[in-house]
């Protein structure tokens, strides 16, 4: 799975005021850079090197005042920063590199995926929170990027993660439920997913989802793993759920088709040898986990 490999020690309770400032004079201090949601890289298309030195951002105009801490290597104690490369600034120092397409193509190491994952989280978090809901004053970052106060009425506001819940609801036979969104690749199938409301729990929005989406009714649900998903700041939680009923009703403008898949035919689809042409999303994908996890493949 991608995004799931970050070890960032990242001390979120220790934090304080001088944090960053002590953080920026380590020599060994590296920023991640994003203009418009995508990482400034050099390298090659198969060995893109992402991490650039407070000089060179300050080179390109970034402002290290603003810099999210996203934490330090463990043994080495290097720290990661993420920054915004300001608006207009070409890319003349490399390419910028979309974070989904790098992950599909697996031409990452696994801990600078996952460290990239935060640092898109948190820097679409900022763009987000740049004015106080409660006011509408403007807010400055604090705690080295890990907290942003109101500098009218001094709220505080906190990083934000969405919870989605993403399943593969599968019955007595053992067949598998997956759906086709309308801008999907042709031939591609995957789990049916859907934000978690207020006041919901992870099964509920599991059972609602499934239930809005195909008709089908859910009953036990159990959790299997999550994966970061920041775009622009979620978490999906991937959960089994067990069929109650198996006749579906597509009742979601969302969904071009839903159908069940037999085990042997879920078993072809992640093995790109199906029949038809038919396949899942790729292995970085958590949906591929799930499917994987209920087929036994
Ligand atoms: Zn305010």
């Amino acid at each position: 799975m991608g995004f799931v490999a970050n070890a960032l020690i990242r001390l979120a309770e220790e934090r304080d005021g001088d944090t960053l400032e002590k953080a920026l004079g380590h020599p060994q201090a590296r920023f991640y850079l994003s203009g418009e949601g995508r990482f400034l890289a050099r390298g090659t298309e198969e060995a893109p090197e992402p991490a650039f030195t407070l000089e060179e951002a300050r080179s390109f105009g970034v402002d290290e005042a603003e810099a999210t801490l996203l934490g330090w290597a463990p043994g080495s104690g290097e720290p990661r920063f993420a920054a915004a490369l300001p608006q207009g600034v070409e890319a003349e120092e490399g390419s910028l590199l979309d974070l989904r397409t790098l992950g599909m193509r697996g031409v990452l190491a696994p801990d600078i995926e996952g460290q990239l994952a935060q640092a898109l989280h948190f820097l679409n978090w900022h763009h987000r929170t740049r004015f106080c809901g409660v006011c509408g004053g403007r807010t400055a970052t604090e705690l080295a990027g890990y907290r942003r106060q109101c500098l009218e009425c001094g709220t505080h506001h906190f990083p934000r993660t969405d919870p989605v819940v993403i399943m593969l609801v599968r019955d007595a036979k053992g067949r598998g439920l997956l759906g086709r969104q309308r801008h999907f690749a042709p031939g591609m199938w995957s789990c049916l997913a859907g934000f978690v409301e207020p006041g919901e729990t992870l099964e509920d929005a599991v059972r609602r989802e499934t239930r809005e989406e195909s008709g089908i009714a859910v009953g036990v649900v159990s959790y299997v793993a999550s994966q970061p998903w920041p775009f622009p700041g979620s978490l999906m939680i991937g959960c089994i759920g067990e069929a109650l009923t198996t006749d579906i009703f597509v009742q979601d403008t969302e969904l071009e088709d839903c159908r069940w898949f037999e085990p042997d035919e879920l078993r072809a689809m992640l093995s790109r040898d199906h029949a038809d042409g038919l396949f899942m999303p790729p292995d970085y994908a958590i949906a591929n986990t799930l499917i994987r996890h209920a087929s036994g493949a």
